[in-house]
């Protein structure tokens, strides 16, 4: 770093010459872990150019339709590129899926019927999907409409129980559902070679079980998605990593056309399904998300590595830790006690771009069985590609930190987070 950009840390952000010189060293080492960061976020952008010059993108679909939203070409090229960038048959990508779990629960809900039975072969899945599947007693859940449930929790190593997968799968199982990042759980995240062994493994035993993939937090940090291993079904929110920070609300669907147009008609109804929904003029920003979201999910990656490279210099556990293969923008920092957790996150809060004045402070948030602490001061609500961090108030105390829409202040914030813990 030089010499003016050192002085404003010290004087404007208050970080110190101990930190900024560890901040230093910290970089030079993470240079060729940043390079390889950058090659996949090369070839994604490429895939994403690719997608819009094939399906021939024009300023016209930026256009806005309103009412029922009949031939909104706009909207329909979103679905068309989505679907490709995904490789598969058909995409519903849609601001009428307000998030990523509204997304994951149309996809269930619109392919699984009563009696069908769900299995979740990779233990809990994300806490809001608790309401969803019904296991905390929601209600309108699926287990409330006649749908079954079974986990397989991971083995002790966090591997998959292959042995008992393929005991809980029967005559009523549907449907599959992998989750490839760890969420709020403390099980590593999965990887898209690991998730084609599982889904192999799954179909081997049952061809025509359908595969869903929650690929929240996952997309474009690898050179493949999982709906190129096999996956029937994978979703995910957009005011995530496929959003590039730039949509302001929606969710998607990719997959197969049948499991699609399920899911088609159970967002909007029967009979009408795709042909309606008003884009009330969100297409550009849902195209310029995705042809942006390579590089923010590149900067994203390098802010949670540096992190987790200065957090393990600074003693504290971190999975995954920085010079480990990566398959989302998810950083675990164990801190060990919750005073810790609040001073990182508030600190991450103290420089954010928006509502930087603000104090978070630990709440019972809707859909989640603990109390959570979150420090976003985001352009969008809530949205977790810039830079976030939260918490579940509960042993063994994780800070879960993600995003960043640029790679400098995700630094940053680390840095005043630090500050704010007085642990240098
Ligand atoms: C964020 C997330 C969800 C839910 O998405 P929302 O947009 O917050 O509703 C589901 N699964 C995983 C793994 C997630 O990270």
């Amino acid at each position: 770093m030089n010499e003016l950009l050192n002085e404003m840390l010290l004087k404007e952000f208050s970080i110190s010459h101990k930190l900024i010189d560890l901040v230093c060293e910290t970089e030079k080492q993470l240079h060729n872990k940043f390079m390889e960061v950058d090659k996949v976020a090369e070839y994604n952008q490429y895939k994403v150019l690719k997608a819009f010059g094939e399906n021939k993108v024009s300023e016209i679909h930026f256009a806005s339709t309103t009412g029922y939203g009949y031939n909104d070409a706009g909207r329909d090229i979103i679905e068309s590129i989505y679907a490709d960038v995904f490789k598969t048959e058909s995409a519903l990508v849609r601001s009428q899926m307000v998030c990523g779990t509204h997304a994951l629960s149309v996809a269930l809900s619109a392919n699984l019927k009563p009696g069908d039975e769900m299995l979740c072969p990779v233990g809990k899945p994300y806490d809001t999907l608790a309401s969803v599947i019904g296991t905390n007693g929601a209600r309108g859940s699926l287990i409330e409409y006649g749908v079954t449930y079974r986990q397989v929790d991971l083995l002790p190593d966090y591997s998959f129980d292959y042995e008992n997968i393929k005991k809980a799968i029967n005559s009523k199982t549907k449907l599959v559902e992998i989750q490839r990042s760890r969420g709020y759980s403390t099980r590593p995240s999965f990887s898209i070679k690991e998730i084609k062994d599982l889904i192999k493994y799954i179909r081997g035993i049952k061809e025509d079980v359908i595969i869903l993939v929650d690929n929240c937090y996952g997309e474009f940090v690898d050179y493949t998605e999982p709906s190129e291993v096999g996956a029937d079904m994978v979703v995910g929110s957009l005011i995530k990593n496929p959003g590039g920070g730039i949509t302001p609300i929606g969710g998607y669907i990719v997959g197969k056309n049948e499991f699609i147009e399920n899911a088609a008609y159970r967002l909007t109804c029967p009979g009408l399904g795709k042909e309606v929904g008003a884009s009330l003029g969100l297409n550009q920003k849902f195209l310029q998300g995705l042809f942006m979201a390579p590089q923010t999910v590149s900067a994203s990656l390098k802010g949670a590595i540096f992190t987790a490279a200065i957090m393990d210099k600074l003693g504290f556990e971190v999975s995954p830790k920085a010079e480990e293969s990566r398959t989302d923008i998810v950083q675990q920092i164990n801190m060990r006690t919750p005073e810790n957790v609040i001073k990182f996150c508030q600190g991450i809060q103290k420089a954010s771009p928006i509502d930087s004045h603000a104090m978070p402070q630990p709440w019972d948030m809707p859909g989640y069985d603990n109390q959570v602490i979150m420090a976003a001061g985001t352009f969008v609500q809530g949205s977790s590609i810039e830079l976030s961090a939260d918490a579940p108030i509960r042993p063994p105390y994780t800070v879960y930190m993600q995003g960043g829409l640029t790679y400098w202040h995700a630094k940053i914030g680390t840095m005043v987070a630090i500050e704010n813990m007085n642990i240098i």
